[in-house]
């Protein structure tokens, strides 16, 4: 057999870990080093030359990008078609294995996945018929402990409340809220998780089918999975299995939300005698690219400790940018992504990073101004938009009469004269008699409704009734044709004079589009209704241009991982951003900003551009701020910094300079300040130059203190250091 075109173009340490032996190997290496390319190969060396069917594989990664990256590599490689393989996320694997077997998982067979802002509507609704008073906690804690507890694996009845009343009343809540998704048979992200880790562990059988099925289990970015992930993989792997497991402890950074770089060191005391393979050899990024971000990196405390190196070519330094505000940082990035595409270079060859989703707005305002093809990936998704949620709300309802957030969602929208009173009679009937919204309608139609409310409601169910009957032979792209021009949405939307209501009709005409163009998985057994559903929950997220379209790729930085783009923007690098203000005081959160960072630099190929505001405008808040900490940390050779507005390229020293060292303020000279410098005095602390006015010794600042607020200070007097 040839096995060069899987052995060719790996070097030698990579085509140490393809080829390994069946045995569990771990391999830790830096970014671009080729961890997912040995295991794209790994499983084509497994295929094609150890002869394992390609139905015993495994493999999982975090990002529906990453796992059709991972798909695509693999079908390219071995010119097999590979939807029937079990390659894809965590959550995406986890459901199918829940779809599957939903009997043994003790769900409903058309179970509903919520996404975490239906969650969060269902824990408010929950504080509304349980009387809680939010001033103790508000839902957001109780969706954050909920999630929490379910990413470690536990229960309710697993949780001790220290007697601490508390934290009792947490874990009630928690129980209340597991018994509302039970009964609407609703999933959350993370219960799709916690439940395909029970189903395993409570079924033998099943257990000993998967076991025998997938030998081999490839685990990409191994350094992100939380305890939960890690504990269905190790009931998977038994003894028997080869788990594969690439990561970077540099690059975890989803430790917020559970995730354990521990796990690198569990893994080994779980399956002694693993092979451990280091890579070194960096293969994506120019020289000063790569040595930037070891430099970012260095700083961190806490990590096992890699040598990156490459042998390409040094190439162009770093492009930083400061702007005025996030509009001219827009103009900035957008002039550049102009030439970038003039010069004949693709569109989807560029990405936009940023550490916050409230951030791409007004750059999306921006593209749209510039007529650049551009996609969002994450954030306010097509999915999640209000009047896509309406017309998925009624599917729902048709596929499932027992979903009560879709009831609840779409009783009265459009208007049809139920009011608050009536929702509010049928919730506390469907909390009294422990039944759904649906079946609590039915029967308080004829017993307790006034004449009208209750033919509001009959209304309402009669719609729904005759929507699921006319739309049962329907292909998908009819039923959501039929059902948004049936149940009154289109008519109300249309109704909204403006840019918004013709922006919802079109997004609903662009739904019936999505099920037109979504090709149900025959793997998946399932009508292809609830499967577009459940597409719908998982993969919120396509919006803007087509998938197909050469366009700009915009994202955070955490849904970069994994992924790499010739040409790359780091927007909004200032202090209070990135690294995010909640991570400022804690080292540990600190650090873990930093590993972003360094994902953010890591993602670039050739060309790198680190911008930041001076002034940005933030959820309707005006802020000043101070570049980035990180800016700092990459050594000037690196760098070359663009002036503003006259765009003449100069070292950075500089500027630089003062902004490492700090420097006092003396008076009578030009002490360069300006409006939103940080400064420092010795009894108030630290503050921003809000204002100035005066000159020479009469000049006076309005400080905005940290701890005592606003303040008017002499200059002449006020000792401040500059920060
Ligand atoms: P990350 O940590 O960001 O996930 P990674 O370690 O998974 O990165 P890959 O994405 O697999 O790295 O590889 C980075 C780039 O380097 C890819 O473009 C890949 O094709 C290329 N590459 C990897 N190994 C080699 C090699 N031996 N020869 C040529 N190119 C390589
Ligand atoms: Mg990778």
């Amino acid at each position: 057999m040839d096995v060069t075109p899987i052995l060719a173009n790996l070097n030698d340490a990579q085509r140490q870990a393809v080829t390994s032996p069946a045995e569990p190997a771990l391999i830790i290496a830096g970014a671009g080093s080729g961890k997912t390319r040995v295991l794209v190969h790994r499983a084509a060396w497994l295929i094609d030359v150890k002869g394992v069917s390609p139905q015993s594989l495994l493999a999982v990664t975090f990002t529906n990008k990453a796992a059709a990256e991972m798909r695509s590599r693999i079908e390219a490689l071995l010119k097999i078609p590979v939807q029937h393989l079990w390659i894809g996320t965590f959550h995406g694997l986890a459901h199918r294995m829940l779809r599957r077997h939903w009997r043994e998982a003790g769900l409903p067979q058309n179970f509903q996945i919520i996404d975490s802002d239906d969650q969060l509507r269902l824990i408010k609704r929950m504080f509304k018929s349980l009387k809680i008073d939010d001033s103790q906690w508000t839902p957001k804690e109780i969706q954050w402990f909920i999630n929490g507890q379910k990413d470690e694996g536990l229960r309710p009845q697993h949780i001790d409340d220290d007697g601490d009343p508390n934290r009792r009343q947490m874990i009630a809540l928690y129980r209340s809220y597991e018994e509302i998704c039970q009964r609407g048979g609703l999933v959350d992200f993370a219960e799709l998780l916690l439940r395909a880790h029970e189903v395993l562990r409570d079924n033998s059988a099943l257990l000993d089918h998967y076991r025998r099925r997938f030998k081999h289990l490839l685990i990409d970015e191994f350094q992100d999975t939380n305890a939960i992930q890690y504990a269905w993989l190790r009931l998977l792997a038994g003894d028997k299995g080869v788990p594969f497991a690439v990561g970077d402890d540099d690059q975890s950074i989803y430790g917020w939300r559970g995730a354990r770089v521990e796990h690198i060191q569990q893994f080994q005391k779980d399956f002694p005698g693993t092979h451990v393979v280091k890579l070194e050899q960096n293969y994506r990024s120019t020289a000063t690219i790569l040595n930037a971000a070891n430099a970012v990196i260095a700083n961190n405390n806490m990590r096992i400790g890699k040598n990156l190196w490459t042998d390409g070519s040094p190439g162009e330094a770093i492009k930083v940018y400061s702007a005025y505000d996030e509009r001219d940082e827009a103009d900035f990035v957008i002039g550049r992504l102009r030439d970038w595409i003039t010069q004949g270079n693709a569109r989807a060859d560029a990405a936009i990073l940023y550490r916050s989703n409230a951030q791409s707005r007004v750059l999306e305002e921006s593209l749209i101004n510039a007529r650049i093809p551009y996609r969002v990936y994450g954030g306010l998704r097509f999915f999640e938009r209000a009047e896509i949620k309406d017309a998925l709300a009624y599917l729902r309802l048709i596929a499932n009469r027992n979903d009560d957030n879709s009831f609840e969602r779409i009783v009265n929208k459009p208007t049809r004269g139920i009011g608050a009173r009536t929702v509010e009679i049928m919730r506390s009937y469907a909390k009294a008699n422990a039944c759904s919204m649906w079946r609590a309608a039915r029967t308080i139609v004829r017993n307790d409704l006034s004449g009208r409310a209750a033919n509001a409601v009959d209304a309402f169910m009669s719609l729904i009734e005759r929507l699921a009957r006319e739309t049962a032979g329907m292909t998908l792209h009819d039923q959501v044709d039929h059902t948004i021009h049936l149940s009154g949405l289109i008519e109300f939307f249309k109704k909204d004079k403006g840019e918004k209501g013709e922006m919802r009709v079109e997004n609903l005409a662009e739904l019936v589009s999505a099920a037109k163009s979504f090709t149900p998985d025959p793997a998946e057994e399932m009508l292809p209704l609830d499967e577009f559903l459940s597409h719908a929950a998982l993969e919120a997220g396509e919006g803007q241009a087509d998938a197909w379209e050469d366009c700009v790729q915009l994202m955070t930085m955490h849904s970069a991982k994994g992924l790499e783009f010739p040409l790359v923007f780091m927007c909004g690098m200032e202090d209070g951003l990135f690294p995010h203000q909640r991570s400022l005081a804690d080292p540990r959160g600190l650090e873990e900003e930093r590993r972003l960072c360094y994902v953010g630099i890591t993602r670039a190929k050739q060309l790198l551009y680190i911008t930041y505001a001076e002034q940005r405008r933030l959820h309707g808040m005006d802020n000043f701020s101070q570049p980035s900490r990180f800016i700092a940390e990459i050594p000037d050779e690196h760098i070359e910094e663009i002036r503003p507005r006259v765009q003449v390229s100069r070292p950075l020293h500089a500027s630089r300079a003062a902004q490492q060292k700090r420097t006092p303020i003396v008076p009578g000279r030009d002490m360069g300040i300006r409006l939103g410098q940080r400064v420092r005095h010795k009894k108030f602390g630290e503050g921003i130059i809000l204002n100035c006015e005066g000159q020479g010794t009469h000049a006076r600042v309005e400080v905005n203190f940290e701890t005592v607020g606003t303040k008017w200070l002499v200059l002449s007097y006020a000792n401040l250091d500059l920060m």
